[in-house]
C-alpha cells in the first residue's frame, strides 16, 4: 500500500478538491464547471483562470492560495522522425516523472509485402504527399499513465521491477491530457502507461468522467480504454462506472499456471474468473448496441519464445476464447530490461501461433516489429530513462501487425476495432503499425537483459513507459480500419 499523495499546491483538475475548496468559501460549483469549460475548450484564448469573464474574486483568489493550473510540466517531447509518435516527458510536483505518448494514425508499412510498399509510396508522392507520412493528426491516441511503477510485477515489463512507488491523482491523470491537447488535439485515450489503471480505481474514474465531461474534454467514453492484468472485482465494478469505455485484458497466458509465471499477481485471480468478468462487461455493454456493432474485449497476449508460444499453449489459448467477443493482438516479445533472459519468437513461430489460435474462429491479430526511431516504444523508454519503463509491454511505435491483406493508406482507430472492425470469419487479416517491440534496442545497439533483479529505484530516474498498451490499441485501429475496408 503506497502513501497518499497530498499535493501542494492542488491541482485545478482535480474535480472534488475544487468543489470541496468551492463549497467551503460558498462559491458556486457552476463557476468551477465555467472554469474547466474556458480552460480546456477555449485554451487558444484563455491560458489562465484569471483570464475568466465574470470569474467570481473570491474564486480568483483561492486557487491563488490552493490550487495550480497546472501541478506537473512537461520537462522533453520527443518527436519520432516519421511523425507517428510524441513522447513527452512530464515531471510532477514531488520531482517523480512519466510519460504520455500520442500517437498518430497514417501510412503504414508492410514489410512483407514489399511491392504493396513501394507503390504506395509512389502513390503518395505523386499526390504531393510525404511518403511515410502520419497525416491524420485529428485521430491522435493519447497513452497515459495511472501511476509511477506497478505493483503487478509481469515478468516481462520493466516497469513491473519497479515495484509501485506511487499512485497519480485524477488531477495528475488529468492534466497528461491537457498537456497533449497542446500539441494537437487529442481524440482518444487509452490507460496503458505505467501502471494497473484498476489498482488506483478512484483516481481513474475520476480523470475518466472529466475526459468524457461535454464541459470539458468532451472524449466520447467509446474513446477511451483501459487495460487491465484482470483485477475481477473492478472489471465489475466499471460495468457499473464506466459502462461505456473500452476494456483490454492483458492475458499472456491461457492457464492458471503457465500466466502465474509470467502475471505473478494473476494468483489473486483464476483466468477463468477473469475472462467470466469480461464477458459480463461486454455482455453488459453489447445489449445497448445493434448485433452488427457489437464490441470487443481487446485481449493482450505478449508472445515468448518457448513460455508461452508453443501450439499446444495456442490450441488452449484458442479454446479458452472460443465463442468471446474478444479481439485477440499477438505481441510478439522483444528484449527489454527485465531479470529473465526472454527471446523474441521466430516469425514463422509467431505465424504458427496466431494461425492456431484463428482455427478456433477468434479474431487474432499479430504484430511485427518495425524499425522505430522513437524511444516511446516500450522498452526503449527503460533503456532511454535509466532502466525503467511503462506500462504493458504492448503497443509500440516500431511493429506491425500481420496479416494477408491491407487496404491502401487507411487506418482505424480502437473504438473502430472493438465495435464491429473486427474480422468476420475467414476475412484476411491485416497488418499494421507498431509495438512495444522495438524494446532492446536503442540506437542500433542491442540491449543485453540485466541478469539480476532490479532493485532500488532511483526516483529521479523512473520514467515510465507507457506505449506498450497504448500501442497496441493503435495497432487494434490500424488493423480495423484495414478490416472495415
Ligand atoms: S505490463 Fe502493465 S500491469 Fe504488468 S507490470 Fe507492466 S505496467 Fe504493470
Amino acid at each position: 500500500m503506497v502513501k497518499t499523495r497530498i499535493l501542494s499546491p492542488k491541482s485545478l483538475f482535480d474535480e472534488d478538491l475544487v468543489l470541496e475548496a468551492f463549497q467551503a468559501k460558498g462559491i458556486k460549483a457552476s463557476s468551477a464547471r465555467k472554469m474547466w469549460r474556458m480552460l480546456i475548450q477555449h485554451s487558444d484564448k484563455i491560458t489562465h483562470y484569471n483570464q475568466i469573464p465574470d470569474f467570481p474574486k473570491a474564486a480568483v483568489k483561492l486557487l491563488n492560495e490552493q490550487f495550480a493550473l497546472t501541478t506537473s510540466k512537461v520537462i522533453s517531447r520527443t518527436d519520432a522522425k516519421d511523425g507517428s509518435t510524441t513522447k513527452m516527458l512530464i515531471e510532477l510536483q514531488d520531482g517523480q516523472r512519466i510519460e504520455s505518448v500520442i500517437m498518430r494514425y497514417g501510412q503504414v508499412e508492410l514489410d512483407s509485402f514489399p511491392e504493396d510498399k513501394q507503390a504506395r509510396r509512389e502513390k503518395r508522392t505523386e499526390q504531393g504527399k510525404a511518403a511515410d507520412g502520419f497525416a491524420s493528426k485529428s485521430r491522435a491516441t493519447l497513452c497515459v499513465s495511472s501511476q509511477v511503477g506497478c505493483a503487478m510485477g509481469c515478468t516481462f515489463c520493466a516497469t513491473g521491477t519497479m515495484g509501485l512507488l506511487s499512485n497519480l491523482t485524477a488531477g495528475e491523470i488529468i492534466e497528461q491530457l491537457y498537456h497533449a491537447n497542446k500539441v494537437e488535439k487529442i481524440r482518444n485515450v487509452v490507460f496503458m502507461g505505467m501502471g494497473e489503471p484498476l489498482d488506483n480505481y478512484g483516481a481513474v474514474l475520476a480523470s475518466i468522467n472529466a475526459m468524457a465531461d461535454t464541459s470539458r474534454f468532451g472524449l466520447s467514453p467509446a474513446r477511451i480504454s483501459v487495460s487491465t492484468v484482470g483485477v475481477v472485482p473492478r472489471i465489475l465494478a466499471l460495468k457499473n462506472d464506466a459502462p461505456n469505455i473500452g476494456l483490454a485484458l492483458s492475458l499472456h497466458a491461457p492457464t492458471q499456471p503457465l500466466r502465474q509465471q509470467i502475471v505473478p499477481t494473476a494468483k489473486a485471480w483464476h483466468v477463468d474468473r477473469i475472462l467470466a468478468a469480461c464477458d459480463v462487461f461486454i455482455e453488459n455493454q453489447n445489449q445497448k448496441i445493434s448485433k452488427n456493432r457489437a464490441r470487443h474485449i481487446l485481449v493482450e497476449y505478449v508472445l515468448i519464445k518457448d513460455v508461452n508460444d508453443s501450439v499446444e499453449t495456442a490450441h488452449d489459448l484458442g479454446k479458452l476464447l472460443k465463442g468471446r467477443k474478444v479481439l485477440l493482438n499477438v505481441i510478439p516479445y522483444n528484449p527489454t530490461s527485465v531479470p529473465y533472459d526472454y527471446k523474441t519468437p521466430t516469425r514463422e513461430g509467431a505465424r504458427l501461433f496466431a494461425e492456431t489460435v484463428r482455427g478456433y474462429d477468434v479474431h487474432t491479430l499479430l504484430r511485427q516489429t518495425m524499425g522505430a526511431d522513437s524511444a516511446s516504444a516500450c522498452g526503449q523508454l527503460v533503456i532511454d530513462n535509466g532502466g525503467q519503463k511503462g506500462c504493458d509491454s504492448n503497443g509500440t511505435p516500431g511493429s506491425v501487425l500481420v496479416g494477408e491483406k491491407v487496404t491502401e493508406g487507411r487506418v482505424a482507430d480502437l473504438e473502430d476495432l472493438m465495435t464491429g472492425g473486427t474480422p468476420s470469419k475467414g476475412t484476411p487479416v491485416l497488418k499494421g503499425r507498431r509495438t512495444n517491440g522495438s524494446r532492446g534496442k536503442t540506437n542500433g545497439k542491442e540491449v543485453t537483459p540485466d541478469p539480476t533483479p532490479a532493485t532500488g529505484v532511483n526516483v529521479d530516474r523512473i520514467v515510465t513507459c507507457i506505449i506498450a498498451g497504448s500501442v497496441a490499441l493503435v495497432v487494434g485501429r490500424i488493423v480495423a480500419r484495414y478490416l472495415v475496408r
